[in-house]
């Protein structure tokens, strides 16, 4: 019978910023098959368990040969769909699956193999046990734009070597370069049906938060990840939340500015200032404070902005118009509420679309949305500060905790305030450069997210943990098997005097009342 319900279809556009061209169209992944990627998931998964740690680690080997033979091919892509120069392609994305590979090589085995659990109380030494690592099943991953490379390929390969199997949705903004992630995971032997790339919307990510996925591993913006984790609350779906940053740059007063004003400006206006970890706020203190706005300017006028195919090119346009807009309304609103605008604050429409001047603002405030909002664009917000506790006490004061910086020629002081900083991250000395670490954690907290990606603990979100233990001793019945009363009692409490008085003669007394009581009791 001929229906006349429309189903209509939805598009997503992979453009290149720098230009505008249109690089690919696509339809979105409907609901019906996103389902359907995840029930071939499903199906597949056990086999890709079983297969083992060690040959999932050749595969990974095999990607990781693959991609370094691929480096410029893939930093092209990303370039041409994401605009930023094709040298932080290398160095923040290719660079970063690589070594992230790297790591999963040289650790997964010993991270997932069986843990052994020693049994502190006496009562269980009779027991051998283990935890075991065993994979959810089939995880779903949601991807920003702005690392449209590395956080697909980074959180799919912990995945992927833990044994699940694993459906993602790119950014609609840059579906192609996590298209390559799947064709390099294919080309090295990982089964089609268990890397799996759905194309789509905000409603495809939807759509595969809402099925029968184990596990929901995104990262995106604070407002997105809270509609994720209201639908995983549903289901009792366990969630990965990578979510936005706000992070400051905490500069004392006994730096030598040379490097840190450098620092200031690659952490700013690196990738266009669209890093979750890259210099949001920055707190000078009050002696260096005119100098560091001199340098910092001086070097940001010597910055070459352009398509980022072009090698010279240091910065490169933003991901797309409305994203402008959010930064443009937020140097704005700085302006009127009194900060100084010391560089930039304009659009270059004669170098492309999206193309925004990297600006630098002084004597910002935290009345402004420049220093409470999360700024995706090239903007370097500066505010004095008098002392430590107070540099301390702005840092905290925002919603987001992702990363922190503090410079400092003395590391103590630098760690002590470190300590100090609500954030997943602090580093002394220098700005972002903990993404690209495999081993550090990579996670925030407040509105930045829940659990970690990367690293020991990155791997270790991508498993269930099972505690399994056997008793050595099976023919022996234990005590504590019915046949309660009188005496039983009175060997429980010696017992436990014996475990835990702090009394010496009374641990022994307890001991004995205990033993006397076991052995009148007839359990033997
Ligand atoms: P976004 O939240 O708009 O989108 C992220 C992804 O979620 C996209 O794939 C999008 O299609 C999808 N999506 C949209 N609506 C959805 C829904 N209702 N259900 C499920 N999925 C949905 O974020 P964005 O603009 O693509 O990325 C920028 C944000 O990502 C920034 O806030 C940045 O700080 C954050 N980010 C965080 C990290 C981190 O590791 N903490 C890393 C990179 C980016």
């Amino acid at each position: 019978m001929a229906t006349d319900i429309q189903v209509k279809i939805r598009r997503v556009i992979a453009r290149n910023p720098a230009t505008g061209e249109t690089l690919r169209e696509f339809e979105c992944a409907s609901a019906a098959e996103v389902t359907a990627a995840v029930e071939r998931a499903r199906a597949a998964q056990p086999a890709w368990a079983e297969l083992g740690v060690w040959a999932r680690v050749d595969i990974l080997r095999r990607f990781q040969r693959l991609l370094h033979q691929n480096k410029d091919e893939v930093a092209c892509i990303i370039t041409r769909e994401n605009g930023k120069p094709q040298v932080e392609a290398l160095l923040t994305e290719v660079l970063v699956v690589l070594d992230a590979a790297r790591f999963l090589i040289e650790n997964a085995h010993a991270i997932l193999k069986p843990e052994p659990v020693p049994h502190g109380n006496l009562v269980m030494k009779t027991k051998s046990a283990r935890l075991l690592r065993e994979p959810y099943g089939v995880i779903g991953i949601i991807s920003p734009w702005n690392y449209p490379f590395s956080t697909p390929a980074t959180e799919g390969l912990a995945a992927l070597v833990a044994g699940n199997a694993v459906v993602m949705k790119p950014s609609e903004f840059t579906p192609l370069a996590a298209l390559e992630v799947g064709r390099l995971l294919h080309e090295a032997g990982v089964p089609h049906d268990i890397f799996q790339v759905v194309v789509g919307d905000g409603l495809t990510g939807a759509a595969l938060t809402e099925a029968s996925i184990d596990k929901i591993v995104f990262t995106g913006s604070v407002r997105t990840g809270k509609r994720v984790a209201e639908t995983a609350a549903t289901k009792l779906l366990p969630v990965l939340l990578e979510l936005g940053g706000k992070d400051p740059m905490l500069v004392l007063d006994d730096v030598e500015l040379e490097a840190v004003t450098s620092a200031a400006l690659w952490g700013a206006f690196m990738n266009a200032g669209q890093t979750c970890l890259s210099v949001e706020r920055c707190y000078v203190h009050r002696s260096l404070y005119e100098k560091f706005l001199a340098a910092v300017v001086e070097k940001t006028g010597k910055l070459r902005l352009g398509n980022g195919m072009d090698p010279e090119t240091d910065v490169g346009p933003m991901i797309h118009e409305q994203q402008l807009r959010v930064v443009e309304a937020q140097v704005a609103d700085a302006i009127a509420r009194g900060a100084r605008l010391l560089y930039g604050g304009r659009r270059l429409p004669e170098l492309g679309p999206t193309f925004y001047a990297p600006t630098v603002l002084a004597d910002v405030t935290h009345g402004m949305l420049i220093m409470r909002e999360e700024t995706f664009g090239p903007v370097l917000p500066v505010m004095p500060f008098a002392t430590d506790d107070e540099a301390l006490r702005l840092a905290n004061d925002s919603e987001f905790g992702l990363a922190a910086s503090v410079w400092t020629s003395h590391r103590r002081r630098g760690e002590a305030l470190a300590r100090r900083i609500q954030a997943g991250t602090v580093m002394v000395n220098d700005v972002i450069s903990c993404y690209g670490i495999s081993e550090a954690p990579h996670g925030g907290v407040k509105l930045s997210g829940l659990g970690r990606a990367h690293g020991r603990l990155g791997l270790e979100e991508m498993v269930r943990v099972k505690y399994v233990d056997s008793d050595l001793l099976p023919r022996i019945r234990k005590v504590w098997w019915y046949g309660y009363g009188e005496k039983f009692a009175r060997q429980m409490d010696g017992f436990l005097d014996l475990l835990f008085s702090r009394n010496w003669t009374r641990r022994i007394s307890g001991g004995l009342r205990s033993l006397r009581a076991y052995f009148r009791s007839g359990r033997l």
